[in-house]
C-alpha cells in the first residue's frame, strides 16, 4: 500500500519575533519536510532561510543529534564519553547532587534554546526545589531594558500590538534589525506599512535601507539623540502637556536637559545630520506613532539610561493609550492575560551572566553546573575564563542539549534533549498577541527526552515526591490555555496552529493606568536614585573610542539563531569564514584590503578575522556577527572572546556593544 503523507501544523519556538506557523509533512511517523504554514498570518507559507535549512538539516540529522545519555570517560573537555542508561545517569547525578551540602553552589544556566513554555520553564521548578542558583538568563541579553521599563511604566512586557500598524502614521525602529531578527516582519509588516518609517541604527541594515529616514547615529549616542529630538518637538510646541500633567511623574526633571539638547549639540554628539533629526522628530511627534525598541540598543555601558530616555518620546507627545501609538520592547504572556509564573516559580538566588566566568573558577562558589537550553562557551562573555572554569575536574557538570556543543564537551554527563518537533508544548509569541501550538510530529530521536521529562525523572531519582515536580505537560498546557480567551482545548488549538486572542488590535496601556507605585509613568525614579543612579534619564553620549580603536558591534547575523544552527553544514557554507565588516575609510587609513586577515584585540583576548569592506558600516565601527560555534571556527573562538563581561549601568546586564577593539593587520 502506498504510504500517505499527513501534514501537522506546529510553531517555530526560536528566539524570534515572528513565531512562524509551520507545516510538517510526515509519512509513516517519519518527518519528510518542514515548511512554513501557508495559512499562518506571519509565515504565509515560508520559513526564514536559516530555519528552512536547519529544520530540514541538522535538527533531523541522526548523526549529529545526541541520542543516548553520555558519561565522561576522558579528561574534562576532551570530549570522550561512553553511552549510559538513563537510569544509571540520573541515579549518579542525583547521588552527586545530594552530596553537595550547600545547594546554592549548584548553578544552572539556561536561555532561549527553545521558547516553548514548558520546555523553556519547567526545569526551573526542579532547580528552585533544590535551592540552586540561577544564572539570570536575561543578563546575557536584555535585562537592563526590562528593569528600567518596569521601573518607569510598571512593566516591560506589555508593548504595542503589532496589529496597530494599520492605525499608525510613523513607525520608528530604534536599534532593532528585523531584516535579521524578524525576517517576516521585515519583509511584510515593516515593508508594507503606509506609515513613515524611521530607523535609528549605526548600521545601514536591511531594514534601515527601507526607511524614509535613517538616523545613522554614533554607537552610544542614543540618549543624546532622543533628547535632541525632544528639543525639536518642544520647540515646535508639540509636547502633550495635558498628558504629561495627568499621567507622568517627574517630567519636570528632564526639561532642562531637553532645553540644552539643541540641534547643533545633538548633531555634534550623534554624528547625525540636524535636518534629518528634525524631520524624524516632527514625524514622530505628529503621530500616531509606534516605537520599536530593539534589544541591541540597551547592550551598551549606559544601556539603562538609554532605555529610560527613548520612551520619553512617547511620553512627551502622549503617544500612549490610543490606537496606533505606543512602544514595544516585547510582549509577555501578560498581554494575553496569562500568568505563567507557576511553570518555573521563583529562583532562590541568581547571579549575572557577567559574573559566571569568575564564579565558575571559584570552587567555593560553584560545585555543580547544569546548562540547558544554552551553550555558554559560544554565548557568554569571558570565553577563556568560562573554558578554564568548565575544565575544573572538581566541577560536576551536566548538559542537556540536542547536540554535542562546545559546552557539552566539558560535561560529566550529557543528556539528549528532544527537539521541538518531537513533543507538544505551547508558545506565546513575544511580539504578536497570539497563542500557538507546538505539536509533536515524530517520536523523539533515539532515547532523547523533552527537557521537562528529563527533570521529572531527575526529581524521582532524587527521591522527591512533591506532585508539582511531576506535573504532566497536558496539565500545564491546559492551565496556560484556560487563562486565555481561546475557546477550546489544546486539541482544538492544534487544528488551527495559531489563534488570535483579540477581536480588535489591543491598545497598549488602554485606560492609561500604570502598575507603578504612583499609578503614573515615573520619569523620576526614587528607587533608582536610592541605588545610586541618576533620578532621571540624561542626554548622555559615550566618548569616541580611544585613538586608533574601533567600537565593536556584534549583533545577530542572518544565518544563525543565537548559537543554534552553527553546526549545520549548509548554514556553515552560507556563513563562510568569520569576518569583520569595516568602512572603506577605516580600511584605507589602515592600509588594508578586502580579505586581509586582521587581529581584533581587547584585554580579554583576540580573534583573527577576514576584512570585508562594507558601506553599511560607519567609520569608527567594526561589525562582526555573533554566535558562531567556537569549535567549528578557525582559531577555536568566536567574537565573545573579546568581551571581558562589560556590563550596563543598571541591572548587571551585558554591555557587549560598548567594546572598543584594537585592530592589527597580520
Ligand atoms: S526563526 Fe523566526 S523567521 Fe525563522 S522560522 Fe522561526 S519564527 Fe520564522
Amino acid at each position: 500500500m502506498p504510504a500517505t503523507d499527513c501534514f501537522i501544523k506546529t510553531t517555530c519556538p526560536r528566539d524570534c519575533y515572528d513565531a512562524c506557523g509551520m507545516s510538517v509533512r510526515v509519512r509513516d511517523g517519519v518527518i519528510q519536510n518542514v515548511m512554513g504554514d501557508r495559512g499562518h498570518h506571519v509565515a504565509q507559507g515560508k520559513l526564514c532561510g536559516k530555519c528552512a535549512i536547519a529544520y530540514n538539516g541538522v535538527f533531523r540529522d541522526a548523526e549529529k543529534r545526541l541520542s543516548v545519555p553520555l558519561r565522561r570517560v576522558g579528561k574534562k573537555g576532551d570530549g570522550q564519553f561512553e553511552p549510559v542508561s538513563w537510569d544509571e545517569a540520573l541515579a549518579d547525578i542525583a547521588a552527586r547532587l545530594k552530596k553537595i551540602s550547600d545547594p546554592s553552589t549548584i548553578y544552572h544556566t539556561h536561555y532561549t534554546g527553545t521558547l516553548s513554555m514548558i520546555a523553556g520553564g519547567f526545569p526551573g521548578r526542579f532547580f528552585n526545589r533544590i535551592g540552586a542558583t540561577e544564572v539570570d538568563p536575561d543578563t546575557v541579553c536584555n535585562k537592563a531594558g526590562h528593569v528600567v521599563l518596569a521601573d518607569m511604566f510598571g512593566t516591560s512586557l506589555s508593548g504595542f500590538d503589532p496589529e496597530q500598524i494599520a492605525n499608525t502614521r510613523c513607525l520608528m525602529v530604534w536599534g532593532a534589525n528585523p531584516s535579521h531578527s524578524a525576517p517576516h516582519m521585515h519583509s511584510g509588516w515593516v515593508k508594507s506599512t503606509g506609515a513613515a518609517l524611521v530607523v535609528v541604527d549605526p548600521i545601514a541594515t536591511g531594514t534601515a535601507r527601507l526607511a524614509d529616514i535613517h538616523l545613522q547615529l554614533r554607537p552610544g549616542s542614543d540618549a543624546a539623540l532622543a533628547f535632541g529630538m525632544l528639543h525639536v518637538i518642544k520647540q515646535a510646541g508639540l509636547f502633550d502637556r495635558a498628558f504629561i500633567e495627568k499621567h507622568v511623574l517627574g517630567f519636570d526633571g528632564v526639561e532642562a536637559e531637553i532645553d540644552a539638547a539643541t540641534l547643533e549639540r545633538t548633531a555634534a554628539l550623534t554624528g547625525v545630520d540636524a535636518a534629518l533629526i528634525e524631520k524624524a522628530a516632527l514625524a514622530f511627534a505628529r503621530g500616531p506613532s509606534l516605537l520599536w525598541l530593539g534589544q541591541g540598543v540597551q547592550r551598551q555601558p549606559k544601556g539603562g539610561n538609554v532605555f529610560r530616555a527613548l520612551p520619553l518620546l512617547n511620553i512627551a507627545t502622549g503617544q500612549l493609550g490610543k490606537p496606533g501609538a505606543g512602544f514595544c520592547y516585547m510582549n509577555g504572556t501578560e498581554t494575553r492575560g496569562v500568568d505563567a509564573g507557576f511553570i518555573a516559580g521563583s529562583a532562590a538566588a541568581s547571579v549575572s551572566h557577567m559574573d559566571l566566568a569568575a564564579h565558575l573558577n571559584d570552587p567555593k562558589k560553584v560545585r555543580a553546573l547544569f546548562t540547558w537550553n544554552n551553550n555558554i562557551v559560544a554565548s557568554s562573555p569571558s570565553t577563556k575564563a568560562i573554558r578554564k572554569g568548565l575544565a575544573r575536574e572538581d566541577l560536576f557538570t551536566v548538559v542537556a542539549d540536542l547536540f554535542m556543543t562546545d559546552t557539552a564537551v566539558y560535561a560529566d554527563y550529557v543528556l539528549p534533549a528532544a527537539s521541538f518537533l518531537e513533543f507538544d508544548d505551547l508558545i506565546f509569541p513575544y511580539f504578536h498577541d497570539t497563542v500557538s501550538a507546538q505539536v509533536k510530529a515524530a517520536e523523539p530521536l533515539g532515547q532523547s527526552l523533552p527537557n521537562q521529562e528529563i527533570f521529572r525523572r531527575l526529581a524521582a531519582a532524587m527521591g522527591f515526591d512533591e506532585p508539582a515536580l511531576f506535573e504532566s505537560d497536558g496539565s500545564m498546557i491546559a492551565r496556560l490555555l484556560e487563562q486565555t480567551s481561546f475557546e477550546g482545548t489544546f486539541d482544538n488549538l492544534k487544528e488551527v496552529g495559531t489563534a488570535r486572542l483579540f477581536p480588535e488590535p489591543r491598545v497598549q496601556f488602554e485606560g492609561l493606568t500604570f502598575a507603578t507605585p504612583s499609578g503614573r509613568i515615573e520619569v523620576r525614579s526614587n528607587r533608582l536614585a536610592e541605588q545610586g543612579h541618576p533620578a532621571v534619564p540624561m542626554a548622555h553620549a559615550d566618548e569616541a573610542p580611544e585613538e586608533g580603536r574601533l567600537r565593536l558591534l556584534t549583533p545577530a547575523g542572518e544565518w544563525l539563531m543565537n548559537s543554534s544552527y552553527g553546526n549545520d553544514t549548509k548554514i556553515a557554507a552560507q556563513l563562510g569564514p568569520a569576518k569583520v565588516h569595516l568602512n572603506a575609510r577605516d580600511v584605507a587609513r589602515r592600509k588594508l584590503a578586502q580579505g586581509d586577515i586582521v587581529r581584533l584585540s581587547t584585554k580579554a583576548g583576540h580573534i583573527d578575522l577576514a576584512v570585508n569592506i562594507s558601506a553599511d558600516v560607519p567609520e569608527g565601527v567594526a561589525l562582526s556577527h555573533k554566535s558562531r560555534w567556537p569549535s567549528l571556527t578557525k582559531g577555536e573562538s568566536n567574537i565573545n572572546i573579546l568581551n571581558p563581561g562589560l556590563r550596563t549601568d543598571i541591572a548587571d546586564s551585558t554591555a557587549v556593544h560598548g567594546l572598543e577593539v584594537e585592530l592589527l593587520k597580520l
